[in-house]
């Protein structure tokens, strides 16, 4: 026997709610997303208030009507799902619909060029004509404005379907955010958690960021509490992990992974990212000196299993193009602007990966509807 939805609702039509004379189907009782898995049926009802008398009753009623009009074989004990209004409503929406990918750049500890590899990412993704946002989460010390050279911007609210939205700045292709736009840049900023998530879950929920390929959030470093809860609302694609090949840097670097990929926050890592891999004068074009140690990452990266993504140089234009708000990789001919380049097609690669590997599960689920 081949079971399908409305064989169940015709069953279930039988079942009335007392005292009102209408069916549980034409009250809207059950919900439309019957999943049907062989003999096993399984959907979801929906009362009004959670001390309905009757929800006992009700719910015995439809699997005896399923066991009786449609098969004492199907599987029905138990399936059935019991929801109140007040749950449902309780239920946010999903934060960004349009978003194809949210990816966190983290890393062990302050200073190792976090932001600057962002913004760089951030930049090279838009020239290659993707679509960008990107957050700067580090609400710690704030950086990206600067790095864009949009420390007066402050951003607007306009109206989006009745709903207040803040206009991400935007430059160099990038849409930006960043907490560092709505405190005086001179006041030292102590936000207690609650209150910073807050504010990072409203510049995420409530700016207009439209359809995105990547939406890139800059992390605070270290592993946070802010980090977590983040992580776990928005459903985010995979962390990018950025270290220099110091030993200390990399101990906190492996810290980090840790916290993405333990089994309560299970986010995948894409890859790290060498930064202030080597340096190299510009007189002497052809020396290269390893001043934080030769391929640390790289052997991190091997050690714990996961792309290494680039390998950048300490460059001064580096630090020139992020103290001038104007990101090296936009100058695509640049070194460090090729390193860039190859940087973030391995990044491209990464997602693609990761996104492939879903993809068996989402064909699952569709079938099964
Ligand atoms: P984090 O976000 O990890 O705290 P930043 O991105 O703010 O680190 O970088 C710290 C400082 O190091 C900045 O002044 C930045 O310009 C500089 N910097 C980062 N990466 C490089 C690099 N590869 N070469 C030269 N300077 C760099």
């Amino acid at each position: 026997m081949k079971l399908y939805p409305n064989l169940i609702l015709d069953a279930l039509r039988n079942v009335r709610y007392p005292g009102t004379g209408k069916d549980i189907v034409e009250m809207g009782i059950v919900s439309d997303d019957i999943r049907i898995d062989g003999m096993k049926v399984s959907f979801s009802m929906l009362f009004d208030k959670p001390n309905d008398p009757f929800i006992k009753s009700v719910v015995k009623a439809a699997e005896t009507a399923i066991l009786t009009y449609v098969s004492p074989d199907v599987l029905i004990k138990d399936n059935i799902e019991i929801l109140t209004k007040e749950q449902v409503k309780a239920e946010p929406p999903r934060m960004l619909p349009d978003v194809k990918n949210i990816i966190a750049i983290s890393s062990g500890k302050g200073g190792v060029g976090k932001s600057t590899v962002a913004v760089n990412i951030a930049v090279t993704l838009a020239r290659k004509g993707y679509k960008v946002g990107l957050l700067d989460a580090d609400i710690f010390g704030p950086s990206l404005p600067k790095m864009f050279g949009e420390e007066d911007a402050r951003p607007m609210l306009e109206a989006v379907n009745g709903k207040e939205l803040i206009t991400p700045v935007n430059k160099y292709g990038v849409k930006m955010l960043s907490i560092g736009f709505f405190v005086n840049k001179d006041d030292a900023i102590v936000w207690r958690g609650a209150m910073a998530g807050n504010a990072l879950k409203q510049l995420i929920g409530e700016g207009n960021w439209g359809e995105l390929d990547y939406f890139l959030i800059d992390f605070p470093p270290g592993t946070s509490d802010i980090h977590l809860t983040l992580v776990q609302t928005l459903g985010i694609t995979g962390a990018v992990v950025v270290s220099t090949p110091q030993d200390v840097a990399l101990a906190d670097a492996r810290k980090g992974i840790n916290m993405f990929t333990n089994e309560k926050v299970n986010i995948p890592i894409l890859g790290l990212v060498e930064n202030m891999s080597w340096f190299t004068p510009a007189e002497l074009p052809e020396n290269k000196y390893y001043i934080f140690g030769k391929d640390g990452a790289k052997k991190l990266a091997e050690e714990m299993n996961v792309p290494l993504l680039g390998q950048i140089p300490i460059v001064q234009s580096i630090r020139e193009g992020g103290d001038e708000g104007k990101p090296v990789a936009l100058n695509e001919n640049s070194i460090t602007g090729m390193a860039f380049d190859t940087l973030v097609d391995n990044f491209i690669t990464s997602v693609d990966k990761r996104n492939a590997e879903l993809e068996p599960t989402k064909k699952v689920d569709i079938s099964k509807k």
